[in-house]
Order: C-alpha cells, then sequence, then structure tokens
C-alpha cells in the first residue's frame, strides 16, 4: 500500500488525508523533512499558496520538497496546491516562490475572489465515469503549458487540470466532495512509481 503525505503547512489538509484513505492509501501529514522522506508520493492542498509558500521557508521545507519533485516523486496539488507546482506564476506576491514541476503559467484568483466560488461538471481525462464535481474557489487557471505537460481538463475555455510526468494539478477541490476518482487516479501514479 503506497504512504502519501499531505504537505500540513497550511490548507485543507484534513479532506485529503480523508479522500486519500478512501482511495486506499496510507496518508499522513508532512511537515518536516524527515517525514518527506518517508513517504511515496505527496499531496499539496488548497489553501493560501503565499503563506504555504512562506510556511515552507520557514520550516526548511522549500529546497527538500524542489529535490523529490525534480527526482520524480509523485506530487499531486490543488488549488494553491496547482500554484506550488507551477513553474511561474504570471502575478506573484512579492517575494512568492513556487516549488516548480510543471511547465505552466498560472493566474492566481484568476476564477473571482472568495463570493465567486462555484461549483462545475468537469470531465478529466484518465478520470472514468462522468464528469468530476469540481469546487472553484477563489481558484486559479493554467494561462498557457510547455510541451511535456498535458492538459487533462478545462472549464469555461481555461485550463484546469494538468499532468507531467509524476505531477499532477487541479485548479478545484475534488477533496471536499464524497468523489475520490481524482485521489485513486494519483495513488494510481504513486502505485505505478514503483511503490
Ligand atoms: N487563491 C488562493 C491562492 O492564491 C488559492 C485558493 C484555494 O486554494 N482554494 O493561493
Amino acid at each position: 500500500t503506497p504512504v502519501i503525505g499531505v504537505l500540513a503547512l497550511q490548507g485543507d489538509v484534513r479532506e485529503h488525508l480523508i479522500a486519500l484513505a478512501a482511495a486506499d492509501a496510507v496518508a499522513r501529514p508532512v511537515r518536516r523533512p524527515e517525514e518527506l522522506a518517508e513517504v511515496d508520493g505527496l499531496v499539496i492542498p488548497g489553501g493560501e499558496s503565499t503563506t504555504i509558500s512562506k510556511l515552507a521557508a520557514l520550516f526548511g521545507m522549500t529546497e527538500p520538497l524542489r529535490e523529490r519533485i525534480a527526482a520524480g516523486m509523485p506530487v499531486y496539488g490543488t488549488c494553491a496546491g496547482l500554484i506550488m507546482l507551477a513553474d511561474k506564476i504570471l502575478d506573484p506576491r512579492s517575494g512568492q516562490e513556487t516549488l516548480g514541476g510543471i511547465d505552466m503559467i498560472v493566474r492566481r484568483n484568476a476564477f473571482g475572489r472568495q463570493n465567486e466560488s462555484f461549483e462545475a461538471g468537469v470531465d478529466v481525462t484518465g478520470v472514468d465515469g462522468g464528469p468530476v464535481e469540481g469546487v472553484f474557489i477563489r481558484a486559479p487557471w493554467v494561462e498557457s503549458v510547455g510541451a511535456s505537460a498535458e492538459v487533462l481538463a478545462e472549464y469555461g475555455g481555461h485550463i484546469v487540470a494538468v499532468r507531467q510526468g509524476n505531477a499532477l494539478a487541479t485548479s478545484f477541490h475534488p477533496e471536499l466532495t464524497g468523489d475520490h476518482r481524482v485521489h485513486a487516479l494519483f495513488v494510481d501514479m504513486v502505485r505505478a512509481s514503483g511503490r
């Protein structure tokens, strides 16, 4: 059984732990480099990317995370987590750094502010059985992807799910619904990576 961490610096950690367990993984929170070293894959939750970025630096996690992602550890980012996995942010807050891993440019808060949050059905390549109920909360979208990144979903003409190698990212939050198919896709990626 793959052991999958959820980066527990800020954001909706608990919901991801529950969704991963429902998708047949062993799930645990990760805050420190020693904990990161023990997991087969990692989820970066939704929350606030500027805060996650600052806390990662404070906890000495930025470089260990970059190294493991670059070494091919499977990683899945939702919303703020998608922003953390982008090689480039179009409109970063000053000092805001990402971890990178996916050759894409993201626009933060692209779908509007908190009061413009919404839910919509999204067809995701690799997820069978009909559209996923996408929860969008101050969600980013992906402006563009490089040649090595695969677009898995679009909504309203904008890219909202991307995969590059072992890195998966969605603008929306499957962990906030009872539907664990996207987490199951990620657990399969972790299994396929050899654990
Ligand atoms: N707007 C947030 C950010 O920029 C993301 C919101 C979310 O994760 N739901 O990090």
